[in-house]
């Protein structure tokens, strides 16, 4: 009886909350691995650039990436998606689900969930950039060029291109403002 409360209860906030009924109920697994394959390499490539510059801040970049990804996004975002305990486009509503209690989707746009993300991901290219501009204005090293543009390629396309096509199948797409395909 609790059981049949509950999935009406999901049912009727589903239909309230305008979940995208096109959408995937599961992301094949190729996509979740390609998609995380793609953040490791761009987190891999912005803690070689901050290491060129300084094995301390290469750390604290390091760390900063995995608290954020790994933890505080997927307690702030992930709890309260469609996703939770889901195989969303990166697997991540799956991992949130091992570390932290479901929410509910109303309250997926609620707090700084959405900026903090947009700010991670924008740090995470910029800071190691602006270390790594420096020392190639200070000296013409081709290594460390071949990482500034590695760098740059991967995070637009993972950020934007991949994104873009994982957004496309996504359940939340009416209701993520940071979904990356504008709604027709
Ligand atoms: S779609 Fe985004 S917010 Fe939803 S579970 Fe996956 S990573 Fe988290």
């Amino acid at each position: 009886m609790v059981k049949l409360i509950f999935l009406l209860t999901r049912e009727i906030i589903k239909n309230k909350m305008n979940i995208y009924k096109e959408g995937l109920e599961r992301y094949p697994k190729v996509i979740i691995f390609w998609g995380n394959f793609l953040i490791i390499l761009w987190i891999l490539l912005g803690t070689i650039a901050c290491r060129f510059f300084c094995p301390l801040i290469a750390l604290i970049y390091l760390l900063f990436a995995v608290a954020m990804i790994g933890f505080v996004l997927r307690k702030l975002l992930c709890t309260n998606c469609y996703y939770y305990k889901r195989r969303c486009s990166l697997g991540w509503g799956k991992l949130s689900a091992l570390f932290f209690k479901g929410g509910s989707i109303e309250k997926f746009n609620a707090g700084y969930g959405q900026k903090l993300a947009s700010l991670t991901y924008g740090l995470l290219t910029v800071i190691p950039v602006i270390f790594i501009g420096i020392l190639i204005s200070q000296e013409f090293v081709i290594f460390k060029v071949i990482i500034l543009i590695l760098l740059l390629v991967v995070s637009i396309y993972s950020g934007v291109i991949n994104r873009k096509k994982t957004c496309l199948k996504c359940k939340m797409r009416l209701i993520c403002p940071g979904c990356a395909v504008k709604q027709s």
